[in-house]
């Protein structure tokens, strides 16, 4: 089923097709939902989540890597309650212990100097905020993005966004230049060793700001491109363009919305994958921190959060429930090293999944870092990127009780991403590797 595209009629309970029915008249087609029967999901415990008819699946989305350590994990769960049974919310006009906590700890962890921290509610307000701050600190509205990239979904965020699927309309605030690098295995660099790839990508943003009309304000880039499909350049490519960078001011904002928190398991954030380069002059998250809360926001250098000259608020940005799930959920990730489980358990998933797909000419590459695991899909016996395959394996898989996501730009269209709560465990790991592997098998033979 295609974005846009309307479900067929749900096989499900009369309850469950009545909701079906009411969601498409009043809510955009455009919001697409997974499944030919989407699911309706009641309630999760740990790594796994229920639907309506009582059926139980193993979360290897973790929401949409919202759920970073657990679903209802007590902590979190107590923190909210206890917060919501004293106030709701106050108002960025009044001191608030929560937020200031939370900013302080994300100041320390974030490695740049002299942190400010501004939250938001989700990660497109982040990066709207970083790119407001990165255009008002250097007087210019041209930035420079990554093809295939993914930003979120305010006029500005799309508009630079490099995965055209996902971005809507040609127009933008912004004047923006792409460059190649966030995607390895498939552009016209593909075929380079790491260190020639680095140098064609170094030479393609050089081209670029040689042909800028004004100064550049930013670069913006994630690390590991997330609805893209999972793609990382080689390690220390973020280093190679920050030289450049430097030598013009220009800014860099790491969007860390999908690879912070120890997700990519031998790093807490992603950026430290090309760590010469030092930390970068913005950083913007959201997603897991507040374990499915609305949490998000920027941490920028003191002069250059501090650059704005009017006023500026978000009205629930920082709001005290929110922070104090935050504040638990972080506390968790942190005291259980699941950074370091991320490593241990995606490291032996990635291995289970590669042996799984060996021989299957559905399968293209096996790739990932921790628990961010894309698995890119193509027509069997061509190098055609092909949905249809995710499809087929992301339905097989949920008749097997594992829930996927897809993902995919234009050259990577049909990626499953598994991106599972950070507390995965390894016989976990094990029972979802071989549904998947099921799955897998059974779009080969139907694509055959
Ligand atoms: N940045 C990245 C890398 C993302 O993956 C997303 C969402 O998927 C966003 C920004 C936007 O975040 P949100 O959906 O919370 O607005």
């Amino acid at each position: 089923m295609s974005r846009g595209e309307p479900a067929p009629a749900a096989a499900g309970s009369g309850v469950h097709r009545e909701l079906l029915a009411r969601h498409r008249a009043v809510l955009p087609d455009w919001l697409a939902l997974y499944y030919a029967e989407p699911l309706e999901i009641t309630h999760g415990e740990g790594r796994h989540v229920w639907d309506a008819e009582g059926r139980r699946y193993l979360d290897f989305f973790g929401g949409i890597l919202t759920t970073m350590t657990a679903h209802a994990l007590p902590e979190v769960t107590k923190a909210v309650a206890e917060q919501a049974g004293r106030i709701l919310h106050t108002s960025t006009v009044y001191l608030d212990r929560p937020m200031v906590e939370l900013a302080e700890r994300i100041a320390a962890l974030s490695g740049i100097p002299d942190a400010r921290v501004f939250f938001t509610t989700s990660g497109t307000e982040a990066n709207d905020t970083a790119l407001l701050l990165a255009t008002a600190h250097r007087r210019s509205n041209q930035v420079l993005a990554m093809r295939n990239s993914y930003h979120g979904r305010s006029f500005s965020a799309v508009g630079i966004t490099g995965n055209r699927s996902w971005s809507p309309t040609s127009l933008s605030p912004l004047q923006t230049l792409y460059v190649h690098g966030g995607v390895r295995t498939r552009g016209p660099f593909a075929h380079l060793d790491d260190e020639a790839f680095t140098a064609a990508c170094v030479a393609d943003l050089a081209d670029m700001l040689g042909q800028a009309r004004a100064d550049v304000a930013a670069l913006i880039a994630e690390p590991v491109q997330g609805v893209g499909g999972f793609t990382s350049p080689p390690d220390g490519l973020y280093a190679a363009f920050r030289e450049v960078l430097q030598q013009h001011g220009i800014l860099w904002i790491s969007d860390e919305v999908q690879t912070g928190w120890g997700r990519t398991g031998d790093h807490f954030w992603g950026w430290q994958a090309h760590a010469a380069a030092g930390p970068p002059d913005l950083l913007t998250f959201a997603k897991g921190i507040g374990n499915g809360m609305s949490v998000g926001g920027v941490v920028a250098r003191a002069e250059v959060m501090n650059c704005l000259d009017a006023n500026s608020l978000s009205t629930f940005g920082g709001s005290p429930v929110t922070m104090a799930a935050a504040n638990a959920n972080l506390a968790h990730l942190l005291d259980h090293d699941l950074q370091g489980n991320a490593r241990r358990v995606g490291g032996l998933l990635l291995e289970r999944l590669r042996a799984a797909a060996a021989g299957l000419g559905v399968v293209r590459e096996v790739r990932g870092r921790g628990l961010m695991i894309g698995i890119e899909l193509v027509a069997p016996g061509t190098d055609t990127p092909s949905p249809e395959a995710a499809s087929l394996v992301l339905e097989a898989a949920r008749e097997g009780g594992l829930l996927l996501g897809k993902g995919g730009g234009h050259a990577t269209a049909g990626v499953l991403r598994i991106a599972p709560p950070l507390t995965l465990t390894v016989a976990e790991a094990e029972e979802g590797a071989a549904v998947l592997e099921h799955a897998l098998r059974t779009a080969e033979s139907a694509l055959a």
